[in-house]
């Protein structure tokens, strides 16, 4: 393993930013930390770059207690949201900065920066742009020098703080499918921070989930998505549907009436989650969820509906094939073909 962050609590003038958060990192793995603003990411990147110093609990490299090396020492490579390349110096010199600026017995000969520098350029792909500036570059350019740069220095861990969070959408899109394989090439050991679920499902060997200062849910792209541990990650990856419903003997009843779904919760009330494409259209009287359709609308491929259901007070969605006939007023009954049964808090 390569980074441990164990048992971390970090306050801001006693505002926790982060509860108990405790994570290992695998060598050569790339992880998503994902989760909306304000749940924790950049405080857990800067933390891990030994920028921040927890209130509580520690990091490790390795089996070193990171504490005890400076910024310099942990040798991490950072990028950043908003580009900070230094807007005076040429590309060749942006990405070879890491490198002169080290201290004279590791630091290598002019000759070999450079050197380094152009075979790091040539591996994003920017040959060419060497003796440009950086204002002379599109954003995703810049982001690939900054990438370049934080490379330069042969880093334990490359740490990217929504490094595509600027840019357009389709760049986004490039870049992401070119960080995994620029990744697949070199296997830096890297944390991706994104509140893109899709950008993190696509991109990372794992994926952790944060709100509110704490981890929700680690696991690979699959893991979360087909098996959300929490409600708010059902929610959080990929779109979700909830009902209220009541647990009786082991059996799932929706306004008194049974559906053919069993949970092992004690009984009482839950809420039943479920993806909006992911269900089966039946006959009424079959065990599944009836309701009048309130609302439809064409979605690419699908066409998504709005139900009113009986006993539930909120409208549930589902898709259903675009050429079905259902209008408004049409009476509906579907299964869920995955769910999940939560506590209702
Ligand atoms: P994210 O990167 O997920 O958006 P952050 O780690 O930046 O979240 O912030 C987590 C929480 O900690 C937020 O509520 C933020 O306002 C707070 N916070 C972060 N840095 C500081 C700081 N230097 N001083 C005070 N509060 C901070
Ligand atoms: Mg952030």
């Amino acid at each position: 393993m390569d980074v441990r962050v164990s048992g971390v609590r970090k306050e801001f003038d006693r505002f926790p930013a982060l509860h108990d958060v405790s994570l290992d990192i695998n060598s050569g793995e790339l992880i998503a930390l994902l989760g909306p603003s304000g749940s924790g990411k950049t405080t857990l990147l800067r933390l891990i770059a030994g920028l921040e110093t927890p209130t509580e609990g520690k990091v490790f490299f390795g089996d070193e207690d990171a504490s005890l090396k400076s910024v310099q020492e942990r040798n991490v490579g950072f990028v950043f949201q908003h580009y900070a390349l230094f807007r005076h110096m040429t590309v060749i010199d942006n990405v070879g900065f890491g490198l002169k600026v080290r201290p004279g017995s590791s630091r290598p000969s002019k000759d070999e920066i450079r050197r380094r520098s152009s075979e790091l350029l040539d591996f994003v792909q920017l040959s060419g742009l060497e003796k440009r500036y950086p204002a002379q570059l599109s954003g995703g350019q810049r982001q690939r020098v900054a990438l370049a740069r934080a490379m330069a220095i042969e880093p334990r861990v490359l740490l990217l703080d929504e490094p595509f969070g600027a840019l357009d959408a389709k760049v986004r899109k490039e870049l992401r499918r070119w960080l995994r394989e620029i990744h697949d090439k070199t296997k830096h050991t890297t944390v991706f921070v994104t509140h893109d679920q899709d950008e993190a499902l696509e991109l990372a060997d794992r994926v952790v989930v944060m709100s509110q200062g704490r981890i929700e849910q680690i696991g690979t792209p699959d893991e979360v998505y087909d098996r959300p541990n929490s409600p708010f990650v059902y929610s959080f990856i990929g779109e979700s549907s909830s009902i209220g419903v009541q647990i009786k003997n082991g059996e799932l009843r929706l306004d008194g009436q049974a559906l053919s779904i069993s949970s092992d919760r004690p009984d009482g009330e839950a809420l039943l989650y479920f993806r909006p494409h992911d269900v089966d259209l039946i006959e009424d009287s079959n065990g599944g969820i009836a309701g009048t359709v309130v609302a439809s609308r064409r979605v690419g491929a699908t066409r998504r509906i709005e139900l009113r259901i009986a006993g539930v007070t909120d409208h549930v969605e589902i898709e259903i094939p675009a050429d079905h006939p259902a209008t408004e007023t049409s009476r509906i009954a579907f299964r869920p073909k995955h769910w999940r049964v939560f506590p209702k808090s």
